[in-house]
Order: structure tokens, then sequence, then C-alpha cells
């Protein structure tokens, strides 16, 4: 077989091919249909050529004469693409005289199927060709349908071209040039140049239509060109440009052996024929990878970069806000899109979003009750069910699609969601699960260069789904370890500022304390003299009472006020504190009868005995009786509660706390709770300060100052717990030193 038949052959299969690709995947409309039709034609036309090329003189007419009804149906299904391109709902009204002579052309040129003589006047098959000559007036009839029902088409194209806007107007502009090329010359070989006699080039038309079948494919791929998401892989486009370029290439040695021919013998053609490939193939070659690369796979994603880079940022950034935003960024960067948003579940359950720098575009507001999220989280499948997963990512592209019967999602869903995507102007939306649980979603924006997502891309935006859900859950872990030391800090710092303030008072009121108790030991000294030598009937002896009972008073408050200042040590003995309270309650138990005061008293059985000031301690527990005392004028319970916490290898969640607050292990718990009035909100921050008191005239506001310093010098701690109206509890922690515990 000569090389130019096999061409011919090779341009029908690979227009064959384009036919096939767009009838199947381009959802059966009517541009769709048209134009697979038409490419069929094309195909059908080089395919005669073809057989006339290895026809024996009597079958050859036919097939010659087949290339003109292929032809003539080209013009006609390429008439009624161009009718409906590139919208259906919008084709321009026929009339009837365009319908009929539409219709009437291939049938026409068919019908001289039978009887070619009645178009082709002479015929006569030479080494190089078919010599033959035509009818005139018939053939004139043919060139000028076609040339009509073209040249409507093209003009119509044109005029749709110059009304249209964005994706459109390059997909008509891919097409108009495609067909173009191919028209032109096509007609140019096998339409007027056989007009002049010459029909020796007529193998050359069809192989004009692998520009056809470039520009399409081009469009198809870059330009989702007739609704078709066309996913061909870097080895396939390769292969169909190496192919047609090949094909053309070869054309042209073909064309410079017949020119040299002329000139020089067969051999010496073949010589330069060979060479030109052999030089040529290679260099060319290369030359078109890197065109197909530059031209195809231009925007496409370095995908190691993007993984390393977005590893950096996983391994790296710790806060949430931070993370979704720098993942949002390299996303944008990486895929080359309009834009991205990233979406996670906060730790308090909110959902909280971000997107990339640049633009104006403010990151949306996501709920639970968001569609997609909705859709991810809802659909996940019990241990029963057979549901599928809702764990891949959403195509605005698929959900554009009629859906089939068998799909997944119904209609409702369907519609919803793709009203969604629209809004965001996402073209991918990507769950992200952490442990089973949905945490989050990656949306992607459209791409730049207007490409669709390739597998390729959705596999790999789902690694880092995966990745982003790990460092999500890692970002959240850590916010709330930081939100925890700082609660730890501001109640260290408020311990703090109490001791510091306690100190500095401390330090005042030792001076004072020595500059009154002098002058208040003098006055106490004197009353008391002359209380005793006065008579009991004496006028003054009420007045020097009180004088005596106020003395007496302001020398309690010196001594408290002393007590309080002073640093001395601690008189450490091994004590059951059940006892000490119980021997305390049993000063104040007449003072609670009368008070009409229960007492409820609920020791724990197995307190260890801990090493504290006695005297001290007992000292706390009568301030914070009596303060209980006073805050239940009209009487009311009183509960006293001992606590062991730590022991036996018991852990609580709440020694699990003090554990991190750095507070020892093994404590005992001592409470204090009444049913009194309790304690405004503004005052609880300062009752334990020095002089504060909300008892005017009767409180010297030291009882709870003395006693925190106190619990402080045993190393542990006073807290309140309390609201107006609903009683105040103050809960006593002591740690026990581990020699201590044993003891027990
Ligand atoms: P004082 O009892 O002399 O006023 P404290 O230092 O013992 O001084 O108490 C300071 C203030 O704390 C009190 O005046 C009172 O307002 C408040 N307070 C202490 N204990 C209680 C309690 N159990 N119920 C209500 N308020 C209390």
């Amino acid at each position: 077989m000569e090389t130019k038949t096999i061409i011919l052959f090779v341009t029908a299969a690979l227009n064959l091919a384009l036919a096939l690709i767009v009838y199947s995947r381009g959802g059966r409309n009517l541009i769709t249909r048209s134009y697979a039709s038409a490419v069929l034609s094309v195909s059908a036309w080089s395919f005669g050529h073809g057989m006339y090329a290895l026809a024996d003189d009597r079958s050859a007419l036919f097939w010659f004469y087949f290339t003109y009804v292929a032809g003539s149906f080209i013009a006609f299904y390429f008439f009624h693409f161009a009718r409906v391109f590139p919208d259906p709902n919008n084709a321009s009204p026929m009339s009837i005289t365009a319908r009929l002579s539409s219709i009437g052309f291939p049938f026409a040129a068919s019908a001289g199927l039978f009887a070619p003589q009645v178009l082709i006047a002479s015929f006569s098959q030479t080494r190089q060709g078919a010599q033959v000559v035509f009818v005139m007036p018939s053939y004139l009839f043919y060139t000028g349908g076609f040339t009509l029902l073209m040249g409507w088409g093209f003009f119509h194209l044109l005029t749709r071209y110059r009304e249209s806007t964005g994706r459109q107007r390059s997909q008509i502009r891919y097409v108009v040039a495609g067909t173009g090329i191919a028209a032109v010359f096509g007609s140019y070989f096998n339409l007027w140049l056989p007009l002049t006699g010459n029909t020796h080039f007529m193998w050359l038309g069809p192989q004009f239509s692998l520009f056809m079948i470039a520009f399409i494919s081009y469009a198809i791929v870059k330009h989702r060109l007739m609704d078709i998401r066309l996913i061909l892989s870097r080895t396939i486009v390769y292969s169909l440009l190496l192919g047609s370029t090949l094909v053309l290439y070869t054309m042209l040695i073909l064309l410079a052996q017949r020119f040299f021919q002329d000139k020089t013998d067969y051999i010496t053609s073949l010589v330069i024929g060979s060479l030109f490939i052999a030089l040529g193939f290679e260099p060319l070659k290369q030359l078109f990878q890197k065109t197909t690369e530059k031209v195809f796979f231009r925007g496409e994603l370095d995908a190691q970069r993007l993984l390393t880079e977005l590893g950096e940022i996983f391994s790296t950034v710790r806060d949430l806000d931070s993370l979704l935003k720098s993942t949002a960024q390299q996303l944008i960067q990486g895929f080359r899109i309009e834009r991205a948003v990233l979406v996670a579940l906060k730790d308090n359950g909110d959902w909280t979003s971000a997107t990339g720098r640049g633009g104006t575009f403010s990151p949306p507001d996501f709920q639970t009750d968001h569609p997609l999220i909705k859709y991810y989280a809802s659909a996940w499948p019990g241990p029963y069910l057979k549901i599928p997963m809702k764990r891949e990512a959403i195509l605005e592209e698929d959900l554009l699609d009629i859906p089939q019967p068998t799909a997944l999602m119904d209609d409702m869903t369907r519609i919803r969601l793709l009203s969604v995507m629209e809004h965001l102007e996402a073209a991918v939306s990507v769950p992200i699960f952490t442990k089973d649980q949905l945490s989050g979603l990656i949306l992607l924006g459209h791409k730049r260069s207007g490409d669709s997502f390739f597998p390729s891309d959705l596999k790999l935006i789902e690694i880092i789904s995966r990745q982003a859900g790990v460092a999500i859950e890692n970002a959240r872990l850590y916010q709330a370890l930081q939100q925890q030391m700082e609660e730890l800090k501001r109640s260290q710092t408020q311990q703090l500022i109490q001791s510091a303030k306690l100190a500095s008072i401390g330090e005042l009121a030792t001076n004072v304390a020595h500059e009154i108790n002098n002058p208040l030991t003098s006055i106490l000294g004197f009353t008391t003299l002359m209380l005793d030598d006065m008579g009991d009937h004496d006028p003054h002896k009420k007045d020097l009472k009180i004088i005596q009972g106020e003395a007496m008073r302001s020398r309690d408050i010196v001594r408290n006020l002393l007590d309080f200042a002073r640093k001395r040590g601690i008189k450490k003995e091994l004590t059951d504190l059940n006892q000490l309270i119980q021997k305390t309650l049993n000063l104040l138990r007449h003072q609670a009868d009368i008070s009409n005061i229960h007492l409820k008293e609920e020791y724990a059985s197995d307190l260890p005995t801990i090493i504290v000031d006695g005297d001290q301690m007992k000292q706390v527990f009568i301030n914070l009786l009596k303060n209980a005392f006073d805050a239940m004028p009209a009487g009311g319970t009183l509960t006293v509660t001992t606590l062991a916490h730590g022991f036996n290898g018991e852990t609580t969640p709440s020694m699990m706390a003090e554990k991190e607050s750095g507070f020892p292990g093994k404590t005992i718990e001592i409470r204090f709770q009444d049913t009194g009035e309790g304690i405004a909100k503004e005052h609880i921050p300062k009752i334990f300060d020095p002089f504060f008191t909300t008892k005017e005239g009767m409180g010297t506001g030291l009882g709870l100052a003395v006693s925190y310093g106190i619990i402080e010098r045993h190393g542990g701690r006073i807290e309140v717990f309390s609201d107006v109206g609903a009683g105040a509890t103050f809960v006593i922690k002591l740690p026990i030193k581990e020699e201590t515990a044993l003891s027990y």
C-alpha cells in the first residue's frame, strides 16, 4: 500500500475516533449529534479516498463518487451543527426553502451514486490517480450546493461569535478555526481544483481534517467544547498529536518527492525523503512534546511541590485559623484556581472557614445545617447499612448532569448542592474526615485556565484532605491545651496578686499595730484599774465599760493584724483534721442552737492525718464558721465536709485537673457550705483583701485575709463559690506530702 493511502486510512480512523468520542461523551444533544455526524462524514470521505486508491478499474468509479456523496453529508451536517451551536435553545429559525435545500442536497448527490455517469463525463485511472472530467452543469450544481451550505454555516458561526462572550466565544473560535482550515483546503483540492480538470491532488484534501481534529480536541480538553469533559492523559494527548503531526509531515515528504521526481530520479528522491525523516523526526518529536506540554499542560500543577509545601504548613502551623488560611492559599497557587475555601469544625462545635489571601472574597458562613455539611455528615453509614460512603469529592460539573436512575443522590439534594456550589463559586468540594467524623471541607474554585479538574487532581486533593484532617485535629488539640495554659496562668496571676497585696498590707499593719498597741495597753490598763476602784453604782461605770469593751475589740483587731502579718514558722504536728473540726464545732454548737442553725457534718472515714499547725487551722475554721453564722441570721444549714483525693490509686476528674494545674496529687479537701445570703459577684474578688467587710461596724474584714495567709503558708489553697441568695461554699485544699500519707 502506498504511504498516501495509509495516511488516508489513518485520517479516516482519527476522524472516526473523534466522532465516537463526541457522540459517546457529549450527552447526545442536537449539537453533539450533528457534529459527530459531520465528523463521521469526514471519516467516510477520507475512507472513500483510501478505497479509491486501492480500487481496481471496476470499483474505482464507485469509490470516487462515494467521496462526493460523503462530502455532501459533511456540508449537510455542518450546516445543521452551525445552526444550533453553541446553544440549541437559541437556534436560528430555518425557512422551508433552507430546510428543503439542505436535505435535498445530500439526497440529490446520493442519487448520483447510482448513475455516476450523469455527473462524470470521462474517467480514466492512471498510476498517479484518476483523470476525471466532469460534466459541467451538474458539477457546478454540486459545488454550489456544497459552498452554499458550508458558507451559510460559517456565516452563522461568525455571527454567533460576535455576539457571544467568555467560554462560548473561545469555543466558537476553535470550531471556526479547525473546521475553517479543513473546509477551505479540502474544498480547494477536492472541489475547485478538479473544476480545472486537475484531480491529481484530491488525496490531499482529507488530510486537512487533521487540523480540525487538533483544534476540536484542544477545545474539548481546554474549553469543555460541547460540554464534553474529556479527560485525556498526557500520553494520549502526546500520541494523538504526534500521530497527526506525523501524518502531516509524511504528507510534506510525499509532496517533496513529487517535486523532486520531475528533476531527479526516484532513488535520489527516496534518499532525500528518508534523510528528511531521519534528521527531522527526533527534533520534531521533541518540539511537539514541548509544545504539547506548553499548550495542554501549562496550567498543570506540580503535585510534589504542592504536597511538600502543604506538609510544611501541616506540621508547623498550630493555630487553626492560620492553618486554614495558609492551606487555602497554597491550594490557590498549586491548582491555579480562582479561590479556595477551607472549612473546619472547631472544638466548641461551631464551624469556621477561611480563604486564601487576595481578592475581596470573604470567607463564607458555615453552620451545621449547611447543605454540604449535612450531605457529608448525615450520610455516614451505620454498621449494618449499606449506604455508599459519601466521602468522595463532589464536582459541580457532575451535579449539572441529568441524574441516571441509578444515581446515588436524589434530585432535590443534587439541585440544592448545585445551587450552594454555584453560590460559593466552587468547582469541587472535598470532605475532610478525622476518625470517621466530618471535621472539615475543602472547596476549590474554578481553574483560571478554564480547565476541568482531572482525575489526577482529584486523587491529589483526596490525599491532601486526609493530611488536612490530621492537621486540623492537631490544631484543635493544641488550641485546647493553649486555653488550659492560659486559664492556669490567669489563676496563678490572681493568686500572686493576692499574696503580694497581703504582704504589703501586712507590713503596713505590723507598723501601725505596734504604734497602736502601746496606747491601747495603757487605755485598757487604766480603764481596768478605774473600774476596779469604782463602786457598782457609779454613774460613770457604764461609760467606762464601753471604753473597756471597745479597747478590747481594738486590741483583738491589732492582735489579728499582727497574727496575719507575722511570718512565724508553722508549728508542725500530725493532726487529724476531722477531730480538729469537731473540736472547733463544739465551741460553736451552742451558738448554732440559739441561731437556729443546723450543723451537718460529713467526715471522710479514710481521711489521712496531716502535718499542720493545729492552732492556726482552728483559727481558719472559726473564721469561716463565724462568717457562715453571720450570713444566716435567720438560721439555715451549715454543712462541713472533709474529702481525701488521690489515695488508694483513686483518680478523680478533679484530681486530674489539679495535676494539670501543677497542684500536688494527694489532697485533703474541707468544705464549709452555708445556706446564707451569699456573696455578690463584685465582692468575690475582694473578700480575701484585708479590711474588706460588708458588716458595717461589726466586722474587721480581717478573718478571710488571715485565713488565706494561713492556708497559703501550708501550701494549700482556699476558694469560694457563691451566688447571691444561694449561700456560699468555702473550699480549702491542703496538699499532703508523701511521708505524711505513709503515716496514715
Ligand atoms: P468580716 O467577717 O469581719 O467582715 P471577713 O474577711 O471574714 O471579714 O469577711 C469579709 C467579707 O466576706 C464579709 O464581710 C462578708 O461580706 C463576706 N463573707 C465572708 N464569708 C461569707 C459567707 N459565708 N456568706 C456571705 N458572705 C461572706
